[in-house]
């Protein structure tokens, strides 16, 4: 009797490690509805709404919403945005730029982070505002220091991002301070997702419909892993920080009315516009 106990335990066991090893995928959304910010998980276009972030912990409050009655917002509030550049060879030479012995680190700042409704707006006097698709890694837990080959522990989840760029600022300024890191600069989501294999998903661009960027994750030149890593020896990151691990191939202006799509295979497509309005008014 105790035996058959042992193997059924050990089935069950056997059962979960198999659904993980498979990549049973969660996706979590953040969302306001009726005035109220909430975490949630999306299922089939319902969205079960959680007590708090899930990143920290959350259970369900029992209440659902329908995804279309909802604004989704960035799934995710950042402390820290820390952004890596020239990290595929396909925009790497774009730039004539050689990638280096380590991920080529810059920070972003989280007032830069939009949800996939918000608009991108262009502060006063941009007028060369790149798009740059990105999978964006979530830090699950406090890393400082992290091996390479512990940093999967560190990480909750992925998102996609649009690393927004101006491009003449990212030139002429002495960092690149207004050129990534201005207000709506960082369009994130649309959902939080866990259980996916990041190393290997495909990642597209398209600017009013037409395909500007696809290439695969297994192409970045530092991994997500080396990128974990290599940032935590410098700073601490901590459960809710991001890092955007850096674009493919090549970029190009948008306008004003334009519609710009960043589709992360697993993550769903990050959709915002660039409003028509500039921001002095
Ligand atoms: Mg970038």
């Amino acid at each position: 009797m105790k035996s058959l106990r042992a193997l059924l335990f050990f089935g069950v066991l056997a059962i979960a490690a198999s659904a993980q090893a498979q990549g049973a995928v969660t996706k979590y959304v953040r969302y306001s509805h009726q005035g109220r910010v909430a975490y949630g998980i999306l299922v089939n276009e319902q969205i079960r709404e959680l007590d708090g972030s899930p990143i920290t912990g959350a259970a369900p409050t029992g209440k659902t919403v329908a995804l279309t009655d909802v604004e989704l917002l960035a799934p995710v509030e950042p402390g820290k945005v820390i952004a890596i550049g020239y990290n595929y060879k396909s925009h790497a030479d774009e730039h004539a730029r050689d990638p280096g012995p380590h991920p080529g680190v810059f920070i972003k700042l989280p007032t830069s982070i939009v949800g996939p409704d918000a608009d991108i707006v262009f502060p006063q006097g941009a007028g060369n505002v790149h798009f740059e698709g990105e999978l964006v890694i979530v830090i699950g837990k406090t890393a400082h220091g992290v091996a390479k080959e512990d940093a999967a522990d560190y990480i909750f989840g992925i998102t996609a991002g649009n690393d927004i760029s101006e491009r003449d600022w990212q030139a002429s300024d002495l960092q690149w301070f207004r050129a990534k890191a201005s207000d709506t600069f960082g369009p994130t989501g649309p959902v939080l997702a866990t259980g996916l294999d990041y190393n290997d998903l495909l990642l597209q661009t398209r600017l009013n419909g037409e395909v500007k960027q696809k290439q695969r994750t297994r192409d970045l030149i530092f991994d997500i892993h080396d990128i974990v890593s290599f940032v935590s020896q410098f700073v601490t990151l901590e459960p809710g920080d991001i890092i955007f691990t850096g674009t493919p191939g090549a970029t190009s202006a948008m306008q004003p009315g334009d519609v710009v799509e960043i589709e992360l295979e697993g993550v769903g497509i990050l959709r915002n516009r660039v409003s028509s309005s500039p921001t002095s008014e």
